[in-house]
């Protein structure tokens, strides 16, 4: 049978490597609630990443509700359609509305010269997305933050150990961010996710609300949810650590390998590179342009038929789902970009993991199918 290429695959250390870790966890008899393995990757976490305070959690879509919570949100926010759909579940689960902006067509993130338009007397936020890894334009966001009085709540579920511009991370841009660990993410805890707060103060009330609410055992401050991160999560992820910087290498090779192989194949357009050092190599996105004789989808269907399972991220626009569609900025008119960008978009494979050999083969598939 022949090989098939998922679009990502985790990072997944040597098992061997995991036991001792299991062993402890065993001993201590400590599976959840903030144990030793919990404490200690909250620790490795804000070292690893730049960043003062970080509360972990069970997921990315919890850490995002959770941060909606924890500013008190209320009425409209902002956010962009081009992203994964738990990015407006959150605002939904939170009785917001979204307020759809269209997405900048060189970086595919929220377009500041289009936020103010979108604001009324109802907003209080705004929730960019840093999509695929690649930085939004926190210094316009804040601005436009500043000047209304908005909160700024990053999903930053594709950015783990993404630069900014001066060597900082871009994790610590806005009022929060937050983080997804989920297996298919650069950094991964099986399921997992963080939120990113700038002070002690902020991060109490966070542990607070993924506990139940709970202060102490007889006294509970506020209706919280529980979104605690397991031990055994939070060892894979301190393991997962050691092999981070490796694991970010290779990505960086194969992205430098496509980009190489693709500048020769017409119709095919990388995206702009990120500044060297500063990207994650996250996600492999192309723009299959007017000129590619299969269009998108047909390059879609034509590398599965191949066994490379590309995706299409992100198609359909979140604006586009049955319970977005219907709200007044979800409208064509007011997203061209995105709806333009999500009819061309293709994510190639990328992983640690994927050889040279792999990258090479896929390429031929495409310039294939242009021919
Ligand atoms: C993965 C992802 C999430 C959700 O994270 P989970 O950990 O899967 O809940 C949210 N937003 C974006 C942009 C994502 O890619």
């Amino acid at each position: 049978m022949k090989k098939v290429i998922p679009v990502t695959s985790p990072l997944l250390p040597p098992l061997e490597e995991f036991i001792p870790y299991l062993e402890e966890i065993w001993q201590s008899r400590f599976l959840t609630n903030g144990g030793a393995m919990h404490q200690a990757l909250e620790q490795e976490l804000c070292d690893y990443l730049g960043v003062e305070h970080l509360s972990l959690f069970a997921n990315g879509t919890l850490a995002l509700i959770t941060a909606l919570q924890a500013l008190r949100i209320s009425g409209e926010v902002i956010t962009t359609p081009y992203s994964f759909v738990a990015t407006s579940h959150a605002l939904n689960w939170n009785g917001l509305k979204p307020v759809f902006v269209d997405i900048d067509p060189v970086t595919l993130n929220l377009n500041p010269r289009k936020i103010e338009a979108a604001i009324t007397p109802q907003t209080t936020a705004i929730m960019p997305v840093h999509c695929y890894g690649n930085p939004c334009a926190t210094r316009e966001i804040q601005r436009i933050a500043d000047t209304y009085n908005l909160k700024v709540i990053y999903d930053a579920a594709h950015a783990f150990g993404v630069k900014d511009g001066g060597g900082g991370s871009i994790l610590r841009h806005g009022d929060l961010s937050i983080l997804s660990f989920h297996a298919t993410k650069v950094f991964n805890t099986f399921e997992g996710g963080a939120i990113i707060c700038p002070d002690e103060k902020t991060k109490q009330r966070i542990d607070h609300l993924k506990n139940f609410g709970f202060l102490d055992e007889v006294t509970v401050l506020m209706p919280g949810i529980n979104g605690k991160l397991n031990e055994v999560s939070a060892a894979f992820g301190l393991l997962q650590l050691k092999h981070i910087d490796k694991a970010l290498a290779q990505r960086r090779q194969i992205d430098q390998l496509y980009r190489s192989l693709l500048a020769n194949v017409p119709g095919i357009r990388c995206l702009q590179a990120g500044k060297e050092g500063c990207s994650n190599h996250a996600y492999f996105p192309v723009l299959v342009e007017e000129g590619f004789p299969l269009g998108r989808d047909g390059l879609y269907h034509h590398l599965r038929q191949h066994d490379v399972l590309v995706r299409r991220y992100f198609y359909p626009l979140i604006s586009d789902f049955p319970m977005y569609s219907s709200l007044p900025s979800a409208t064509a008119e007011t997203l061209p970009v995105a709806r333009a960008v999500s009819a061309r978009i293709l994510c190639l494979p990328i992983y640690p993991g994927l050889s040279r050999q792999e990258v090479e083969s896929i390429v031929e598939v495409i310039s294939g199918a242009g021919r």
